[in-house]
């Protein structure tokens, strides 16, 4: 079989990369199904990345629970675990690069400041930037400093400059085209609290590891624009990109952490084995068209992109799910 990718030649390498901030859930599970499904059956390589930049919501017992889960579930990997957190000297690195082509500036917005009621909003909700803190002279920047921490920013291209707009082709929503300035403004590279933001250490990483492929799920399609701008700054290869449909109850509402009916402690309770949960997983997603139990190995038999395609609607988790 080819395993290599079709832009670099490179052996197609994925990505688990669970932020610990909640056990699995029914959502990150149909996800890192999808991963593992999409790399096994390519014959490629895993790593497992836990993305715990985030001290108010990354715990290591939270970490030890999703690893323990993913081995339940039986979807291993061949890299890793690897922890942002043992990596904030590739971030430093890369913001220094950014930093050297004057694209990077401090930004002294609140949060209140930055949801007014007039900002426009992007797709996924939220606020476009507007730009308040672009260029603000020198001895602005001192003054405001004095009074809080900067976050730091990264400058896109003008509405009109074409290095604005990025194309590229998901394998599950097809063609999109994006304009940075309208999606999201200039965006954030570092929090005011120091930490390192996702969109700065995703793309570091994806190009530490040699990922060749992200799957994920469609909340994060909005991200691509941005990484992909990220990627072309700093020389990075482009990955190829498949954003998997969303998990909903039968409401339309997203399942979340939150559901608690959804969280593994309570799905593994209900079905007693990883092959019940996998094989009504992949029934209800489109992928069989029985809910036999099914093994993730058996499932790599079944799986193809073009399939997913098909039934890239919303999935709705209602009580037969659970019967
Ligand atoms: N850590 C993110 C999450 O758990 C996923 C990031 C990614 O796949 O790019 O939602």
């Amino acid at each position: 079989m080819d395993t290599s990718h079709p832009v670099s030649g490179r052996t197609t390498t994925g990505r688990f990369a669970p932020s610990p901030s909640g056990r699995m859930h029914l959502g990150n599970i149909y996800s890192a199904l999808m991963t593992w499904l999409s790399v096994r059956s390519q014959g490629g390589t895993l790593v497992l990345r836990i993305e715990d930049l985030d001290p108010r919501c990354a715990s290591p017992e939270l970490a030890r629970q999703i690893i323990d889960d993913l081995r339940w579930l039986g979807l291993d990997w061949d890299e890793g675990p690897v922890y942002q957190r043992d990596r904030l000297d590739l971030y430093r690195a890369a913001l220094e690069r950014l930093e050297g082509l004057g694209l990077v500036y401090p930004c002294f917005c609140s949060r209140a400041e930055l949801h007014a009621a007039s900002a426009p909003h992007a797709s996924d909700g939220t606020p476009v930037y507007a730009g308040t803190c672009r260029d603000l002279a020198p001895e602005q920047v001192a003054e405001r400093a004095r009074k809080r921490p900067a976050a730091l920013r990264l400058r896109v291209p003008d509405e009109a400059d074409p290095a604005g707009t990025v194309a590229f082709t998901d394998r599950v929503f097809g063609p999109r085209r994006e304009v940075l300035a309208r999606e999201c403004g200039d965006f954030l590279v570092r929090r005011s609290d120091g930490v390192f933001a996702y969109q700065l250490a995703v793309v570091v990483d994806d190009a530490a590891m040699g990922v060749t492929e992200v799957v994920r799920g469609r909340d994060l399609l909005g991200s691509v624009a941005r990484q992909i701008y990220l990627q072309r700054l700093l020389g990075f290869a482009e990955p190829a990109y498949a954003h998997v449909p969303m998990l909903v109850a039968p409401d339309g509402r997203r399942l979340s952490k939150r559901e608690r009916d959804c969280d593994l402690g309570e799905l593994q309770r209900v079905f007693g084995s990883p092959e019940r949960l996998l094989g009504r997983l992949a029934f209800f997603a489109g992928m069989c068209e029985d809910d036999r139990p099914r093994s993730a190995a058996q499932l790599a038999d079944l799986f193809s992109w073009e399939t997913v395609r098909r039934h890239r609607a919303d999935i709705v988790i209602d009580e037969p799910f659970f019967a």
